[in-house]
């Protein structure tokens, strides 16, 4: 006799356990199927996690490397590579362990192997010894997530031509590196990269990196990596790589119709990712697809078919782990006869290298293109008094503010700890604050987030240390 569940949820990674453990909180017998062997999806195995270890680790080495200038004398600083990919293993262990133990703590039955569609109400699961379950459910939330994709007709080999997943465990300090694409992802990796000691190159079809975001924040943020060491060859189409005896030869063709020609150890390829729809024999059910190969959902997330959901990177929008949660939660909540709801205007976005970047609702490009009037309030962190006291005052807040009614339509930061400071815009984007709000609340000083209130002071022009 097959399992029997009321919802399904097909993914571990942070939009399925979070929807998985959502639907259980509510009730609902579920049971959530993952291939990997953990839990966490790309987010804590492959993505945001190792990233953010390592970038903070070499944050760190870089940072103990310099401290001399500062009259702190700890003599030679070594790097032991192998030490540090082990520290950033161990994060990823402890946080898979731990969403295991969130699965069983809520009751969630977990299923390792691949999920298929049998019919609209049966899963297949196939462990990697092809031992084969079926299990019946009412409802099943497709959440396989995204993979990173290559140029085309180059594959990647994981050792010289690497993905995002091979940059997190390289095994030794690439002497030069060149980062294809200059989005978020690449970005981070670079950085990591370029503190261990390689000389990195990103090479960008754009004229501009990070695209999507407020252009003013982008070109500062360009600036920066820029004086970090980080070198830019903007609108350069590549045309070949090929790995050659020493590294990996690329081509790349500029504006000027020029060719280039490049050598390095290692080409992180960072071009985006696509959606895992996979083995998941979607056609036998027949769930329709988008132009772009995404499920297609209404915005209660629900696909074509009554009963099959579908969340996170697999389907439209923007591929953020976060994104992806409040997804989980939402459907989670529609399945059980409430009103889940996402709203895309508040889903802040964050680039963790040093100095981060953080941003909420509208670039000023968007208001221009949607002929919406806007203020703007800025504020620099270099009259920032926590900033200047520990020497990190690189960046700056901007808010922009509607130029009738004030009320806060997005905000731009690059700055210390803007990842973090992001989220009172947040709020106050949520509960539709003016930029006056955020203004006439107390921060307490010194920190960073005096920067904020100082930013949306500056909408009206009233701001006090600039
Ligand atoms: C290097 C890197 C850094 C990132 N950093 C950040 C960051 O700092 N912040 C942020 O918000 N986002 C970040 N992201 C993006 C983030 O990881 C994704 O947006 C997020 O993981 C999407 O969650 P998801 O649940 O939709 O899919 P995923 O996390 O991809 O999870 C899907 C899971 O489904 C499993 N699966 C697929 N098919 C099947 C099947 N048929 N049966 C069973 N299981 C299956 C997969 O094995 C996978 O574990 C980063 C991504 C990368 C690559």
């Amino acid at each position: 006799m097959a399992d029997k569940f009321q919802a399904v949820v097909i993914g571990g990674g942070p939009g399925g356990y979070v929807c998985a453990i959502r639907l259980a909180q509510l009730g609902l017998k579920t049971a959530c199927i993952e291939s990997r062997g953990s839990l966490g999806g790309t987010c804590l195995n492959i993505g945001c996690i190792p990233s953010k270890s390592l970038l903070n680790l070499s944050e760190e080495f870089h940072k103990v490397k310099n401290l001399s200038s500062k009259g702190i004398e700890i003599g030679e600083v070594k790097l032991n590579l192998s030490k540090m990919m082990k520290s950033k293993d161990k994060a990823v262990t402890i946080l898979t362990k731990g969403v295991e133990f969130l699965l069983k703590k809520n009751k969630v039955t977990y299923f390792k192997g691949i999920g298929s569609f049998k019919s609209k109400n049966e899963i297949l699961v196939k462990d990697d010894k092809d031992n084969e379950t079926i299990i019946q459910t009412d409802n099943t939330v497709i959440a396989t997530g995204s993979v990173p994709v290559s140029l085309p007709g180059i594959e990647f080999d994981e050792k010289k031509i690497v993905s995002s997943t091979g940059a997190l465990k390289l095994n030794k300090v690439p002497k030069k590196m060149i980062v294809v694409g200059g989005g978020y992802i690449g970005l981070e990796m670079g950085s990591v990269w370029s503190r261990l000691g390689s000389e990195v190159h990103v090479i960008e079809f754009l004229d501009h990196i990070t695209p999507g975001m407020d252009k003013e924040i982008s070109s500062e943020f360009m600036k920066i990596l820029k004086k970090q060491g980080i070198k830019f060859h903007m609108e350069h189409k590549v045309e070949k790589i090929k790995t050659v005896n020493k590294g990996v030869a690329i081509s790349t063709v500029d504006k000027m119709g020029n060719r280039n020609d490049f050598q390095c150890d290692v080409v992180l390829i960072s071009v985006g990712r696509k959606p895992n729809t996979n083995g998941l024999n979607l056609e036998k059910v027949g769930v329709e697809l988008d132009e772009k190969k995404r499920v297609k959902t209404n915005k209660k997330f629900k696909t074509n078919l009554n009963n099959i959901y579908a969340i996170g990177d697999v389907i439209a929008g923007p591929m953020l782990a976060h994104k992806a949660e409040d997804e989980g939660i939402a459907v989670a909540e529609n399945i059980a006869g409430q009103s889940g709801h996402v709203n895309y205007d508040t889903i802040p976005g964050v680039v963790y290298t040093t100095p981060e970047v953080a941003s909420i609702g509208k670039t000023e490009e968007q208001l221009k293109d949607l002929k919406i009037n806007y203020k703007i309030g800025k504020f620099s962190f270099m009259a920032n008094s926590r900033a200047k006291a520990i020497d990190d005052a690189e960046g700056f807040v901007k808010i922009l503010a509607d130029e009738k009614t004030d009320r806060v339509l997005g905000a731009h930061l690059i700055g210390p700890h803007a990842g973090e400071l992001i989220a009172e815009i947040g709020i106050a984007m949520e509960f539709g604050a003016s930029s006056e709000d955020i203004a006439r609340t107390c921060h307490a000083h010194p920190t960073f987030s005096e920067a904020v209130k100082e930013a949306a002071l500056s909408v009206d022009k009233r701001a006090i240390h600039s």
